[in-house]
């Protein structure tokens, strides 16, 4: 029989009415087999997700010693769920040992994984499937970097003798039995990755949009849902900040060409979103653009020199200060005499004062500043390459909207134009593009 791999996001897992959807949809086709889950995430504006109250509790665990107030929150989500589901299922001795752990133990990464732990054990007695636990099957070393092809090989060793299973999303453990999570939304990856050892017919990611919009919902209102879109357009909209899915959940299911797709738990009927290797010429060709996304908290590294394009090594010197502090950067667009280095802002913090000094010795520039306050917008999208004149658009659409653009890039793949903006008109500017192609 084939195998479809669900992964069901936080909100999606909120309360019992969310997982009461969540179980209709599994057992509603039989293929549905092997269920990834997230922890429980907000069930109304302002509420708090599981995962962040985990965080919490370890942050109690450090100055106290002990976490009880905040982790009696969390009692009282897993109970109610477990209760308004009408579950034979004693939630006490489980969230007591939990606890004890937690103070055992104490580390950050057990603690953020028990949302996930306790979600999928509901679950899995919801629907009557094993619950198969992430620390038994998802592989990391000491230092918590993921292990990818033991872990596809342990997988698919251990579904094989399992018809229907519950596994939770985000965390895994080392040969010591460490557990390790991985960055926050990596039910995500949890998800590629069984799909792949399962050799799945599709990876399906139910959340709470009807799809993967072609701006963010938060920002542009009611933007279009995208029908189709290739690995490549995702990752670069993930990595931008499209955080319906996370960016690193492509790589397990490219590697097999699993199609994803996203569908909302509180609107099944909506086909969604389908992620494949290459989308049809003529689909892409009738769109200029597939989306625009984006990130705040961006600084540029400006540097003028007369003359410094014809310095041998000049870029290299300067990317060696980097490399010597650890710290990676994002785009480097350069003229004949000016060259910028986008950072983020975390990847800086706290060593601005020694990298310029550093870069002042090695190069000798004539003037070198960091520009702070700045935003990445990336628009992209296949079609551009079929149509002259998507950067002028662009342009033409901040140019109306007053926006200043302060770094704009385009890498020759065609794929995609990055603008960086001041922050206060991130927002604006993020409208302005949508509009200018929708
Ligand atoms: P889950 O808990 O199901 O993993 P997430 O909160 O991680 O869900 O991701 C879904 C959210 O992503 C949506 O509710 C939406 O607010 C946000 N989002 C940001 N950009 C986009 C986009 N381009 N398309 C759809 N949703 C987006
Ligand atoms: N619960 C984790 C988070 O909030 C992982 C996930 O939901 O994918 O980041
Ligand atoms: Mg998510």
């Amino acid at each position: 029989m084939a195998v479809k791999v669900v992964k069901f996001g936080g909100t999606s897992m909120a309360d019992a009415g969310a997982i009461n959807q969540v179980a209709d949809i599994v057992k509603s086709d039989p293929e549905r087999r092997y269920v990834v889950v997230s922890a429980p995430g907000k069930r109304f504006s302002g509420d708090t997700k599981v995962t962040d109250l985990l965080y919490a509790c370890y942050h109690d665990l450090e100055i106290n010693g002990e976490c009880s107030a905040t982790f009696a929150k969390i009692r009282e989500r897993f109970e109610g769920i477990v209760k308004d589901l009408g579950l034979d299922l004693d939630m006490k001795p489980i969230l007591d040992e939990v606890e004890k752990k937690m103070v055992i133990n104490y580390s950050v990464d057990y603690c953020a994984s028990r949302g996930e732990y306790l979600s999928a054990i509901v679950l899995a007695k919801k629907l009557g499937f094993e619950f198969v636990d992430a620390e038994k099957i998802m592989i990391f070393d000491v230092n918590g970097n993921f292990m990818s092809e033991q872990t596809n090989e342990l997988v698919a060793k251990t579904l094989k003798d399992i018809k229907c299973a519950v596994i939770p999303g985000f965390y895994g453990a080392d040969g010591t039995g460490s557990i390790h999570t991985f960055s926050r939304g990596g039910s995500d990856i949890t998800g590629a990755v069984v799909a792949r050892a399962a050799d799945a017919v599709i990876y399906e990611n139910w959340t709470d949009v009807d799809g993967f919009m072609s701006a963010d919902p938060r920002i542009v209102e009611n933007p279009t849902i995208i029908k189709k879109l290739s690995y490549k357009e995702l990752r670069e909209l993930a990595y931008m900040g499209a955080n319906v899915l996370h960016p690193e959940a492509v790589f397990p299911v490219k590697a097999s060409g699993i199609p994803i797709n996203i569908r909302n738990t509180f609107n099944p009927q909506a086909p969604g979103t389908l992620i494949v290797a290459e989308v049809e010429e003529d689909e892409f060709a009738k769109r200029q653009i597939t989306g625009v996304a984006g990130k705040k908290g961006y600084s540029i590294i400006f540097i003028e020199k007369e003359l410094m394009n014809s310095e041998l090594g000049f870029g290299r010197r300067v990317l060696s200060v980097l490399e010597y502090y650890n710290i990676l950067f994002e785009h480097m667009p350069s003229g004949i005499g000016t060259l910028s280095i986008v950072v983020s802002d975390s990847e800086l913090a706290g060593k601005e004062d020694v990298v310029l000094e550093r870069i002042r010795n090695i190069v000798k520039p004539d003037n070198i500043e960091i520009k702070s306050g700045i935003s990445l917008i990336s628009t992209v999208g296949h079609g551009m390459s079929f149509r002259p004149g998507t950067a002028a658009k662009l342009c033409e659409a901040l140019a109306k909207a007053n926006i200043n653009i302060r770094m704009i890039d385009q890498g020759s793949s065609e794929l995609n134009i990055i603008v960086a903006v001041a922050t206060q008109d991130y927002e604006k500017a993020v409208n302005a593009i949508y509009h200018a192609f929708a």
